[in-house]
């Protein structure tokens, strides 16, 4: 035991460290690609930095120049072109005043006055042109009427000298013709006749004379009205020449008024330009400020630029030192991960043979528990004894045989007592379940005896009673309810899942019946064919059922299918199923086939669920023909069972498994290291207790076969028949020894005489110390 755990201990060491080792392993990986990439990222970085560095490089290089002069000359021009720049920027700044400065002008009421004087200016210089183009007009209309005037008196001198003329000649022809009177006034009758000629001449004159003066009359009217035309144009010219005076007054006055705005606007435009000149100058000195602050900044850059170029040189080593390690760190990375993949191979090898040796181990471990397990369960025994109670049920009727007789032990769950005649027995078995146990709480308790078939081993599970104690319902169940049968399989289905990983199952369900001693398969297509059981021809020395149908099944469905089947063929062939199912044996047999993949470790386990035939003692008078015959082999069965049992429990060296088709058929899972339960159904009804006092008795004493000194005692005995059970009394189990009863020597078959014989003469018994 100790160099087992000390072994286990060992393995699970090992395994710690396999881990660990598998973490580094991970850990190391995920380091070197972390800090691949770090260095990744750096070098980018870094010439990210270097470019930078080699452009301000580049800069300074293009600002300082070749030689010191040329630095000079270049650095000079750069400040030269810098500043002409800078002074673009001065002007623009101060067109940008200006045009600021300006801007408020717009909206200035001098400018608006200035602008409204020069419309008007402009209006009145136009009315001036107006005028003077009417003057110009008024000027040639004059003149034009001069013209006419001097024209007229041209005329009017013309015939006032034509006038002049006519009188001239008139008046000389007057005198001419007054003369001629005269002479003729003196020379009488021609001068008579003269005179009347010249009378009718002179008349003639007069008209003359008359229309002259007529004529002169009208030229003088003429004259007249000319010199009042003359006399109009003239006041037309004077008022034409005061309009004018009066026109050039006024365009005078536009003119000072035109001058004096003009003036004004001077004025405006000079202040104007101070403004301007006062803003140049505030500008001008601003940006002077402004140039010494840039002066200084210069001058601050080029003391930083003088601490940085240490700097940039150190950089630029750090650089090289860089681009030297990452143009090393490949090859670093290689060396390092072929050391790395070398250790870790290494490390995987020793892992490996660790892993090898602790599978021998393991292996030789598994042997060790294997057999520490058969030791530990020679040692607590591998039969163990349940009884379970089942609750009154309609069926039990009512009234006093329906009275509960059976009640439990608040404290104890292996206790129970039976109230028998007015007598208390109590009984002590493994374990207890009372009527509300439900099915899950009895799983629960059988449930290890089932996974333990997971790993090799055989089990045997049987419900014992009387008809209608429970012993279906424990095993089957309800579909609603189900039993051990199918939670059994539930479970082994969920287990061999889980280790699915390393183990490849097979599991496989037969369903079998024993009546009349004959063995049939439930689930073959023959039912009736009496099957038999064989030695395997292997040489084995195992127990085969040549013809026993084997399903394979994978899940719950599948059984479902297979009960159905099973079920449907006992109902077919029964007419009185119930009655039929009291009277043998149902054996569910489910065998477990595994392969662990890793260590090629084979094995096969053996679950067998019986569902044995009631146990109730048949009533000897009137039991005859097939019905004894059923009895006696019900009988014989149970009784063989027994016996095994006993013999198995006291370690006889023989153990009668062939006294029964049942026991025989079972020999491979009750005897070596297989688990055996029995799971002991009683009812509690008053009617039954005789009854339950059978099987309880049955139980206990199964129960009490013992590695001790009391079972040691029994070794000898044998285990009683039915009938024995039922003429034992229930007051021998009330006693202090709670049923520890050992068969009397008076009930010593021959049977068990025979195997006391083989007993002694094998050997295997050891002596019982007393
Ligand atoms: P058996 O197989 O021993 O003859 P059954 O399993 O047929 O007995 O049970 C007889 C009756 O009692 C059935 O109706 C069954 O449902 C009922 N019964 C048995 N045990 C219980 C229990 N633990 N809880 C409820 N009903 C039960
Ligand atoms: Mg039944």
């Amino acid at each position: 035991m100790a160099s087992m755990a000390h072994l286990q201990k060992e393995k699970l060491r090992l395994q710690e460290e396999l881990l660990e080792l598998q973490e580094k392993l991970t850990a190391q990986e995920n380091n070197e690609l972390s800090l691949s990439l770090q260095l990744q990222g750096q070098v980018e970085t870094l010439k990210a930095k270097l470019l930078e560095q080699a452009q301000e490089i580049s800069r300074l290089r293009s600002e300082q120049g070749g030689t010191d002069a040329e630095k000079h000359r270049d650095l000079l021009a750069a400040e030269n072109e810098r500043l002409r720049q800078e002074m673009k920027a001065c002007e623009g700044e101060l067109r940008e005043l200006q045009r600021q400065q300006q801007a408020p002008c717009r909206d200035c009421p001098h400018l608006q006055e200035n602008t409204k004087l020069q419309e008007q200016l402009s209006q009145l210089q136009q009315e001036a042109e107006e005028t003077r183009a009417k003057l110009v007009e008024l000027d040639l209309e004059v003149q034009q009427k001069t013209n006419r005037l001097a024209e007229v008196e041209l005329r009017l001198k013309d015939s006032l000298a034509e006038r002049a003329e006519e009188e001239e000649r008139l008046s000389r022809r007057l005198r001419d013709s007054q003369e001629t009177i005269a002479s003729l006034k003196s020379q009488p009758q021609q001068i008579k006749y003269i005179i009347k000629t010249v009378e009718v001449e002179s008349a003639k004159a007069k008209q003359a004379l008359c229309e002259t003066q007529s004529r002169n009359q009208y030229l003088q009217e003429q004259v007249g009205m000319q010199k009042q035309v003359l006399k109009e144009m003239e006041q037309q010219l004077q008022r034409s020449q005061k309009t004018e005076a009066q026109l050039r007054a006024q365009i005078m006055m536009y003119e000072a008024e035109l001058e004096r705005a003009h003036g004004q606007m001077l004025e405006e435009m000079q202040a104007m330009e101070e403004e301007k000149n006062h803003a140049i100058e505030e500008a001008f000195s601003r940006a002077q400020v402004e140039m010494k602050a840039v002066h200084e900044n210069l001058a601050g850059v080029r003391t930083n630029l003088l601490t940085l170029q240490p700097a940039l040189r150190t950089l630029t080593h750090d650089y090289n030192n860089l681009k030297r390690q990452v143009r090393d760190f490949p090859v670093l990375l290689q060396e390092t991960l072929r050391s790395a993949r070398a250790e870790i191979s290494q490390a995987i090898e020793e892992v490996h043979t660790t892993n090898r040796e602790l599978l021998r181990k393991y292996r030789r471990e598994l042997q060790l528990r294997k057999k520490c397990h058969n030791e530990l369960v020679r040692l607590k025994g591998n039969i163990r004894v349940f009884g379970r109670v089942r609750p009154i049920t309609k069926e039990d009727g009512d009234g006093p045989e329906a009275a509960n007789a059976v009640t439990f032990d608040a404290d104890d769950d292996a206790v129970l007592y039976l109230l028998h005649k007015g007598k208390q027995v109590s009984f002590e078995l493994d374990k207890v379940f009372p009527p509300q146990a439900s099915q899950e709480e009895v799983f629960q308790e059988v449930q290890a005896l089932v996974t333990s078939c997971i790993d090799g081993y055989n089990v045997c599970i049987f419900a014992y009673g009387q008809t209608g104690a429970g012993k279906t319902y424990t095993m089957e169940g309800t579909a609603a309810n189900p039993g051990i049968n199918q939670r059994a399989l539930q479970l082994l289905f969920s287990e061999v899942r889980g280790k699915a990983a390393d183990w490849d199952y097979a599991i496989t369900v037969s369903a079998a019946e024993i009546y009349n001693e004959a063995l049939r398969d439930l689930l073959g297509k023959e039912p009736q064919e009496k099957l038999e059981i064989k030695l395997c021809p292997d040489g084995s020395g195992q127990l085969y059922v040549p013809g026993l149908t084997e399903f394979r099944v994978q899940s719950v469905e599948d059984i479902n299918k297979v009960f159905e089947f099973g079920h449907i063929k006992r109902v077919t062939e029964c007419t009185n199923l119930n009655e039929h199912s009291s009277r043998s044996h149902a054996l569910l047999i489910v065998t477990v086939r595994g392969l662990d993949r890793s260590t090629g470790l084979r094995t096969t386990g053996k679950l067998n669920l019986v569902d044995l035939a009631g146990s109730e003692r048949v009533g000897r008078s009137g039991a005859e023909g097939s019905r004894l015959r059923e009895a006696q082999h019900i009988n014989k069965s149970l009784s063989a069972l027994g016996d095994v049992i006993y013999a198995l429990r006291s370690r006889q060296g023989h153990v009668p498994f062939r006294n029964s088709k049942l026991t025989y058929l079972l020999q491979d899972s009750l005897s070596g290291d297989s688990k055996t339960l029995m799971m002991v159904q009683v009812s509690p009804a008053e009617k039954n207790t005789s009854e339950t006092l059978c099987s309880l008795k049955f139980a206990e004493r199964v129960r009490s076969v013992e590695l001790g000194p009391v079972s040691r005692k029994a070794e000898l005995g044998s285990w009683p028949s039915q009938e024995h059970l039922e003429g034992d009394s229930p007051g021998s189990t009330a006693s202090p020894g709670r049923g520890h009863a050992s068969p009397s020597p008076g009930q010593l078959s021959s049977r068990s005489a025979s195997i006391r014989r083989k007993l002694q003469t094998s050997g295997k018994l050891r002596p019982v110390p007393l």
